[in-house]
């Protein structure tokens, strides 16, 4: 189904940058819709970690456009990120605050004003236990590290969310209950783009699976294909004697 020009939240197109000689996105173009997860797939050096830095306005393409939810983020750096929440492999917070400090820190940070009942809402919905809201960080698993991560995105009210690598290092039951969490927000509407090697996660939850190989979209793969191939199959096939790095 074609989404209606509206429900695009994340557009890329023909972007381009290079490192010295090294063509890093050779014209990448790809959308995101609203409620959609879409999981990004290719090799290492792919181009799927320069694309997320375009998009959060770490790494000034060479050329080519972006817009989260209508906003450029080389233009307009400031606003675009307040439509994104990021959550990168590793979650970075503080070790020595608990979960609902942290997140009350960050949220001040961005300048969002909620009572602490709110933010243990927010704690809840997420899926943190509730005994380790008041515990220290540096105690948390990886999987609840992202739990708290998630919620940091959620009081931001983010239209876009963006991860890389979400579910390396996580146990088969931590990763299962990320991606009940993942589809829980994009059926609230929140545009989903998930970097990933895990293809098994990306089988399971993306509406789309878009494959890069050196930096250019190879295929993309919708909602009724994606559950009725071989997923491994397909993306062995496209990435067939590509040089990783
Ligand atoms: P992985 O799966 O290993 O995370 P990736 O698809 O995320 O890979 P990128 O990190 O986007 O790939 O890297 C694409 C290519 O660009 C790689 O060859 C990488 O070495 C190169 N590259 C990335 N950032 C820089 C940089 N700042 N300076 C020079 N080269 C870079």
């Amino acid at each position: 189904m074609m989404a209606k020009q509206s429900d695009v939240v994340i557009t890329i197109n023909n972007l381009k940058k290079q490192f010295g000689d090294y063509q890093a996105l050779n014209g990448l173009s790809l959308n995101v819709n609203k409620g959609e997860i879409l999981a990004l797939l290719g090799p290492n050096g792919a181009g799927k970690t320069t694309t997320i830095n375009c998009l959060l306005g770490f790494l000034k393409p060479d050329s080519g456009e972006i817009s989260i939810a209508g906003i450029d983020p080389q233009q307009d750096v400031i606003t675009a990120r307040k439509k994104i929440a990021y959550i990168p492999e590793q979650v970075a917070l503080y070790p020595r605050l608990t979960g609902i400090e942290n997140l009350i820190y960050f949220s001040k940070m961005a300048q969002i004003e909620k009572t602490e009942l709110e933010f243990k809402e927010l704690l809840k919905f997420v899926g943190l236990p509730e005994h380790a809201f008041s515990k220290q960080v540096a105690g948390y698993s990886k999987g609840m590290r992202q739990k708290v991560g998630i919620a940091i995105a959620l009081a931001k009210n983010a239209q876009a969310l963006i991860l890389d690598e979400p579910t390396s290092g996580l146990d088969p039951s931590a990763s299962h209950e990320f991606s009940h969490l993942l589809k829980k927000l994009a059926s609230q509407g929140v545009a989903i783009l998930m970097a990933t090697h895990d293809l098994f996660r990306a089988q399971e939850d993306a509406h789309r699976v878009a494959i890069i190989n050196q930096g250019q979209l190879v295929d993309t793969l919708g909602f009724e294909q994606i559950k009725q191939v071989q997923l491994e199959t397909v993306y062995l096939e496209h990435i067939k004697g590509a040089v990783t790095c």
